[in-house]
């Protein structure tokens, strides 16, 4: 017998959509993780999503809300301003729903994730990164252009709750089934805030006990916001797709019971040794949430709950980042630490 040889005596799910596939990640026990903080820490593979990332469920969600209020018809136009990943979950879910996409990013997003989306066929309209008060700024853009297009709607991640619903219905149930009702914390980081909030309120219905802790990268406002009731960013991140300077309507009532700062440096040593050690390859945001969990598995061992089991968000899969988070120069260039098998 090969060890860990997958067997067909149970089998994964078979599924007739291919819409299907979004959804029912597997969980996997992140062995480096739990021995750091001294208890089990458990992550959510969200890069096995058929886009590659958390956001998949998001699009879903969203998509089919559009279709049963009736805004989106037959030959419709899906328009979202995005870092990405949204924008790639949505392009999936349009082509396979019969829709157009067409996605307005800041052009400092990485290339992959622009070829990407290209490749799969959105139209792609790069704006300049601009803060959130300027009208050019990639979700004003993206709003307008909807309003401007005939047969289009916005899809608007940030304040559409039909993203945090997707994991109040899908993302919460699930980590609490494969937990098997054992779990005592819960911690991710927030671009939207849709998978913070919804995850955080599906856990708490199950069982209010259940900690949820917001892991903020530098540069964010929102450890401020719960820590002390201001929204005040301090320092700066490289880590895309995470980073909120507001309360969306996704984070509003967000159960945020502790907060976690985690810096890019702390969250590039996760990606280094999950990659090396344990043979995964993720983005930064992912390296930032483990991070997160390894702190808050800490702090409810500190606090004396007994063999506490925590889980957090694998958002995306590393191979998005081959030019920014895997190559020598552009780390250097942004001054973090490269990863020894790169540096020479
Ligand atoms: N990580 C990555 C790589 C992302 O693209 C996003 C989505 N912006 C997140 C984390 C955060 O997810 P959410 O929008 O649900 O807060």
């Amino acid at each position: 017998m090969i060890e860990n040889a997958p067997s067909a005596d149970a089998p994964a799910p078979v599924r007739t959509s291919t819409l299907d596939l979004i959804g029912n990640t597997p969980l996997v026990l992140l062995k480096g993780p739990s021995e750091a903080a001294g208890c089990e820490i458990w992550g959510k593979c969200e890069f096995a999503n058929p886009g590659a990332s958390v956001k998949d469920r998001a699009a879903l969600w969203i998509v089919r809300d559009a279709e049963r209020r009736g805004e989106l018809k037959p030959g419709g136009t899906v328009v979202e301003g995005t870092a990405g990943n949204t924008g790639i979950g949505i392009a999936l879910v349009a082509n396979a729903l019969g829709y157009k996409t067409v996605i307005v990013m800041p052009d400092n997003q990485s290339k992959e994730k622009m070829d990407t989306l290209r490749a799969l066929g959105a139209e792609l309209v790069l704006v300049p990164p601009t803060k959130f008060a300027d009208p050019n700024h990639f979700v004003h853009t993206s709003r307008r252009l909807a309003e401007e297009t005939e047969g289009a709607v916005w899809a608007n991640q940030f304040d559409n709750v039909a993203n945090r619903k997707a994991h109040i219905e899908s993302t919460a149930p699930e980590i609490w089934a494969q937990m098997e009702g054992r779990i005592d914390g819960f911690t991710c980081a927030a671009g939207t805030g849709g998978t913070i909030a919804g995850t955080g309120m599906g856990l708490k219905a199950f069982d209010d006990a259940i900690t949820v802790a917001l892991t903020d990268p530098h540069g964010a406002a929102l450890y401020n916001y719960y820590a002390n009731g201001e929204l005040k960013a301090e320092g700066t991140s490289v880590a895309e797709g995470i980073g909120q300077g507001r309360i969306t309507a996704n984070l509003e009532g967000a159960p945020i019971d502790t907060q976690f700062r985690i810096s890019d440096e702390e969250g590039i040593e996760w990606v280094r040794r999950l990659l090396s050690e344990e043979g995964l390859c993720l983005g930064l945001s992912s390296g930032i949430n483990v991070a997160g969990a390894v702190a808050l598995g800490r702090a409810l061992v500190a606090q004396g709950r007994a063999a506490p089991r925590v889980a957090t968000i694998l958002c995306d899969t590393g191979f998005r980042y081959l030019s920014s988070l895997y190559n020598a120069d552009w780390l250097r260039a942004k001054g973090l630490p490269v990863f020894p098998w790169l540096a020479n």
